[in-house]
């Protein structure tokens, strides 16, 4: 088998059972008899830009040695959509035949960076009613390695080529939460010194507002920021679009973020997906505000107009709405920046990332 070929085209019958090569820490591999530096193995497979024809260089004695011992397939690109604004929507094929998405977003600054939008699972059990992803249910967990996985196969196509230009969000295919200590292994790698090592800053986990993986994680290091889903203001609303509610209400939720514990320099994001006479009046704004209560400064309220898709029947508010909304909230004393989807002309905006094979 030849040095370069990319570790997806190896045939891969024999690797069921075997871990991912991409879930091993410089230690994991060392016990596994690694016939070398372990640390220098591990920094070779984390470390895209060291790559060559978009795989690792292990040399003649580790490659076949890891061959016996891991599964080296990383999801595959299978489907490429770019979108007007720079971004692309990915189809990503997993070593079982399943897709997921990623969307890469490109950001024109002075120093480049580039934001991936991240799967945690195949569709999503939590069921809201405005989610195109929860409209499909759940196939499966992602692996660590898939997790990863996603990252290394965006980095050594699309780039950036150093980690510390790239910032991750969780947002796309599933609930992390629901995923947690695969999520949580995938972070640890991510920020591991000998491989990306990207700061845990640079990581956002958006949540639906699992509560019982909200206070897990909450005592987890590294630490990634938390991203919360709020899309409505009273239980009776949040609990018919958000199913989740009906477990973790309202006044608990809150009670998670005060328990979170904010540290100097973390933030909380609260992302609003604003639904044409569902959520969008005046009252609604006063509530999430009160809600929020000492939140309200300092943290950004995310609002994101609906984007319509076949699986739901809510619709987008208007231009005029959508503005008077966030006035609103201003007027209440919250932060708040609208969100214009990006890829939105690919289907590939935050709800949209269905598939599923
Ligand atoms: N499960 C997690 C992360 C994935 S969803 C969560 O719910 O937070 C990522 C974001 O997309 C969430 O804020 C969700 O509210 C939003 N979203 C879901 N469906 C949407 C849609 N149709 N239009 C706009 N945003 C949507
Ligand atoms: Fe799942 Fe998030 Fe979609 Fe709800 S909004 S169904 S939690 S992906």
């Amino acid at each position: 088998m030849g040095k370069t070929m990319n570790p997806w085209d190896r045939p891969a019958p024999e690797r069921e059972g075997l871990p991912s090569a991409w879930s091993l820490f410089p230690e994991e591999l060392a016990a596994l008899g690694c016939p070398g530096s372990a640390l220098e193995t591990f920094r070779r497979l984390h470390r895209p830009w060291t790559w060559k024809d978009q795989a690792p260089v292990l040399g003649p004695v580790i490659l076949p040695w890891l061959e016996g011992v891991a599964d080296l397939r990383l999801p595959r690109i299978v489907e490429r959509q770019p979108s007007s604004d720079g971004s692309t929507k990915l189809a990503l094929e997993l070593g079982d035949g399943k897709r997921i998405e990623a969307v890469h977003m490109p950001r024109k600054v002075r120093n480049p960076r580039v934001t991936y939008c991240l799967s945690s699972q195949v569709g999503c059990a939590m069921g809201c009613t405005f989610c195109a992803t929860g409209s499909m249910s759940i196939l499966r967990n992602l692996q660590p390695g898939e997790i990863l996985g996603q990252v290394l196969t965006l980095m050594a196509d699309l780039g950036p080529n150093r980690g510390h230009e790239l910032t991750l969000v969780f947002m796309g295919m599933g609930e992390p939460l629901h995923n947690l200590d695969h999520l949580h292994r995938a972070i640890r790698l991510l920020c591991h010194p000998a491989g990306l090592g990207l700061g845990k800053g640079r990581i956002t986990v958006s949540t639906a507002g699992l509560v019982s993986g909200i206070e897990k994680l909450a005592a987890m290091n590294p630490r990634p920021n938390l991203a919360l889903s709020l899309n409505a203001t009273t239980d009776e609303a949040r609990s018919r679009t958000m199913p989740l509610n009906r477990v973790w209400n309202l006044a608990r939720l809150r009670q998670a973020l005060d328990v979170w514990g904010l540290r100097r320099g973390e933030k909380f994001t609260f992302e609003y997906v604003l639904i044409a006479g569902e959520n969008d009046t005046e009252a609604d704004a006063e509530r999430l505000s009160a809600w929020l209560g000492d939140l309200r400064r300092g943290h950004n309220v995310n609002v994101i107009p609906m984007n319509e898709h076949d699986a739901s029947p809510f619709r987008q508010p208007d231009e005029n709405r959508v503005q008077q909304f966030s006035d609103w909230l201003k007027v209440c004393g919250c932060f708040v920046t609208v969100r214009r989807s990006r890829g939105r002309d690919v289907q590939g905006a935050c709800g949209q990332l269905v598939k599923g094979k």
